[in-house]
């Protein structure tokens, strides 16, 4: 048999043993390199396959090639771009579950069931944080402790930390919790205000301790309270040192995390960070041919109408979904039973001609402050730190992340080469000013609306 042979006949029978997630993401891109000896070496795409093969489903690709083969392999994996070969062998997996036991208290796991791997479209920007999560939803506690995931807003970040939540809900009885830093803050301010309540003290301590997975989302906005952040040391500790899987997001990096304290940011960076980027243009197709196909009250859509908003809304996914129900409306509304091109201008011409097309750029926003506070471009990218420059510039800068959805970095070279931390520190400035002064709030709303 050749190679090509035996692993369609494998990748046949591994199908049936998997589910076809784990099937795709897993099996679907590998290839039999060659057999010899008693070394069978496999190539995969990126090292977290490598690792992730390796510590998971060793045993069940050994075991399908000795049914295809009836020889015993010792498994190599090589990365499709490596020449060099590595041997690599681990045996025995513990796959043991170890139920704890389950407190008895009023529970329950915020998790969104629409938030799946099934329906979350994969592609280059996003393929490193799917194959972690999904990793991590195998092996919950065991692999990457704890998942750190990053990235701007509207990327699937959410929508990834629910998916492993789900899945680890349905492979097992562990017990997981999703939970928004909002919603932390509040049980344990909660906590604070009801300090005799030891009905409720014991309530918070099993809610948390308990867990097998906490999933804690947007951590950005834990920054400003200190006595959050110990409590929420204690429960990651206890979680950490018993393997229970920690899950958290944040529009930054943990480095980037200013107002947290150094201890919180060091163990975050214990298991593994990864980021997700804004979606290619391929993906965003994707997307959209996904929603489109999982609507069912959406008439035929043909290429070239994805074609059109793939191409003019480039910013993120929430976006795509916007353009999508919108699509839904206006059909509905004018009973058309087939969308050209022309209903989905006339249909999104408020979207696209604003905000998220490409038209709109770092220059644009640039011209538009600059005029709007009566100084000029040089001036936002200047060194210049009187107010009336600066001002305007930490404005700008917001808008360049809120409205395009730029990443801090790009924002700074934009900007005469700043740091990306002194955009960060002029964003959260703007927000919390726009929070708070509603004078500069109309304003920002003025300028906005010169931009989009
Ligand atoms: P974030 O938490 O990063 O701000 P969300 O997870 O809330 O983003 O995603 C915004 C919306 O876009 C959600 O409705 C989500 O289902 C959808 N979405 C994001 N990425 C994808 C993807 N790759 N495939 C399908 N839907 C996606
Ligand atoms: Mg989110």
């Amino acid at each position: 048999m050749n190679t090509d042979l035996i692993w369609s006949k494998f990748l046949d029978k591994i199908q049936t043993e998997v589910n076809s997630i784990v099937y795709a993401t897993w099996f679907a891109n590998t290839k039999l390199y060659e057999i010899k000896d008693n070394i069978a070496t496999i190539t995969v795409p990126m090292e977290i396959h490598r690792k992730h093969l390796n510590d998971s489903y060793l045993n069940l690709i050994v075991n399908t090639l000795f049914l295809i083969t009836s020889k015993t392999y010792d498994i190599n994996f090589i990365l499709e771009d490596e020449i060099k070969k590595e041997t690599n062998l681990t045996t025995d997996i513990d796959k043991t579950d170890i139920n704890t036991e389950k407190l008895n208290f009023k529970y329950s796991s915020n998790l969104i069931k629409s938030y799946n791997f099934e329906n979350f479209v994969v592609g280059n920007s996003n393929k490193l944080a799917h194959a972690t999560a999904l990793a991590v939803a195998e092996t919950p506690g065991e692999t990457y402790n704890p998942l750190f995931i990053y990235g701007s807003s509207g990327l699937g970040k959410t929508h990834l930390m629910h998916a492993i939540g789900n899945y680890i809900e349905e492979k097992s009885n562990k017990r997981v919790l999703y939970i928004s830093s909002q919603q932390f803050i509040d049980d344990f301010v909660k906590l604070g205000r009801d300090k005799n309540n030891y009905e409720y003290a014991e309530y918070f301590k099993n809610k948390y301790r308990s867990l097998d997975v906490l999933i804690i989302d947007d951590i950005q906005f834990f920054s400003t309270t200190p006595k959050t952040q110990e409590e929420f040391f204690h429960i990651f500790n206890i979680l950490y040192n018993d393997k229970k899987q920690i899950i958290i997001s944040s529009d930054r990096s943990p480095n980037d995390l200013k107002l947290l304290e150094e201890r919180l940011k060091t163990r975050f960076c214990w298991g593994l960070t990864v980021d997700i980027y804004p979606p290619e243009l391929e993906l965003r197709k994707n997307i959209l041919r996904k929603k489109i196909q999982s609507s069912n009250s959406l008439p035929e859509i043909s290429e070239e109408v994805i074609d059109y908003i793939a191409s003019n809304m480039t910013s993120d996914v929430r976006h795509l979904e916007g353009a999508i129900n919108r699509l839904m409306a206006y059909s509905f509304v004018m009973g058309c039973n087939e969308i050209t091109l022309q209903t989905a201008v006339e249909a999104l011409k408020d979207t696209i001609n604003k905000g998220t097309s490409e038209k709109a750029n770092i220059l644009k926003v640039q011209k538009v402050v600059a005029d709007y506070f009566q100084i000029s471009v040089d001036d936002l990218k200047s060194k210049k730190r009187s107010a009336s420059i600066s001002f305007p510039r930490q404005i700008a800068m917001y808008l360049s992340r809120t409205i395009l959805n730029e990443s801090f970095e790009r924002i700074g070279l934009e900007f005469g080469g700043k740091d990306h931390s002194t955009v960060m520190h002029s964003c959260d400035k703007i927000k919390s000013e726009i929070e708070s002064n509603n004078e500069i709030k109309n304003s920002i709303d003025e300028i906005k609306k010169n931009i989009v």
